[in-house]
């Protein structure tokens, strides 16, 4: 299928993209990688009138190190240069280890982190990666920035706190402390499909082998990422035991009312939340 026409536009820079968006209003939808917009043109999902391709923004590629040890990342970076960053490998661990399970390596090789934020589909990697590392997405438009916890920023299929003439420039991640492990699970019919459930949690644990910090996620379950509040209180301050798996598992499928569907049904969600759960926790602690 064809896309409708559309109008292109290729701004040189974030200045004059934040001023088109801010004129043209709703008739106009940016462009990243196109590996979501694209197909959703092409099946008359989403009519622009006008596109504004983000790719000539040099400025919103790459990933540094913060002088706190934390990490930024601008929207325009591809998956496949965070599944590639020797940085990362040292520094955070758990990203590029995911990225390995974002769809297939020629779409990692256009998708950008931030148009999968802002397309916010309930199955992708990138919204759980953000929240289990407590990430911040900055947002700018042509009346300033804002910083919204990734915590906030999905609020439901398709649909996050961006608002009109937004747009996502940079996400950044906190340090990472050198006593955390992680864990990452899905479960996909084939590797590369989007997950019909998966689950990240970060462990830090003290020298003495106790649980200093905990935090798990669930995602592709429901519509948007879910927090297990339970998990810090049943982990932190004890050395983490089967016991303590067990019961984060429990609390995690408790925490979750996932959706049916023609990939998985609730009641199956809900097992592999369990199951999951306590894998991601043994490989944390064995990591
Ligand atoms: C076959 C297939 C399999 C896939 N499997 C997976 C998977 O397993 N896991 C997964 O996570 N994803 C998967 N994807 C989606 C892929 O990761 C996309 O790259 C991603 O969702 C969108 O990124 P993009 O840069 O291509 O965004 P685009 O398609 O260019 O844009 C997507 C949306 O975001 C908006 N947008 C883009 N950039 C910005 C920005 N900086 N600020 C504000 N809005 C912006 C656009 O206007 C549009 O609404 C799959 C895609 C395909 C086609």
């Amino acid at each position: 299928m064809k896309p409708p026409r559309f109008q292109y536009e290729a701004p040189l820079t974030l200045d004059e993209a934040l001023s088109r968006m801010a004129e043209l209003g709703d008739g106009a939808k940016v462009i990243a990688g196109g590996q979501s917009l694209m197909p959703a043109m092409n099946m008359r999902l989403a009519a622009p009138e006008v596109l504004v391709d983000l790719r000539r923004l040099e400025a919103l590629r790459g990933i540094r190190e913060l002088p706190d040890g934390g990490i930024e990342a601008g929207a325009l970076t591809t998956h496949a240069t965070f599944e590639r960053s020797e940085l990362l490998q040292r520094r955070m661990p758990l990203i590029p280890a995911v990225m390995r399970f974002v769809a297939h390596p020629q779409i990692r090789n256009r998708g950008t982190i931030g148009g999968s934020l802002a397309h916010a589909d309930p199955a992708a990697e990138w919204q759980a990666v953000c929240i289990a590392l407590e990430a911040t997405i900055v947002v700018a438009s042509s009346q300033g920035r804002r910083r919204i916890k990734a915590v906030d920023f999905t609020q439901d299929v398709y649909a996050t706190d961006l608002q009109a003439g937004e747009l996502i420039v940079a996400i950044e991640f906190p340090a990472w402390p050198s006593t955390r492990r992680w864990g990452f699970e899905e479960v996909s019919r084939r590797m590369g499909d989007f997950a019909m459930t998966g689950v990240i949690c970060t462990l830090d644990v003290d020298a003495g082998g106790r649980c200093t910090q905990a935090r798990c996620v669930v995602f592709a379950a429901t519509a948007c990422p879910v927090v297990v509040d339970a998990a810090p209180g049943l982990l932190v301050g004890r050395v983490v035991n089967d016991t303590a798996i067990g019961a984060v598992a429990d609390a995690a499928r408790d925490a979750v009312q996932p959706m049916s569907d023609h990939h998985a049904s609730a009641e199956y969600r809900k097992e592999l939340v369990h199951a999951l759960t306590s894998r991601v926790l043994r490989k944390a602690l064995s990591s």
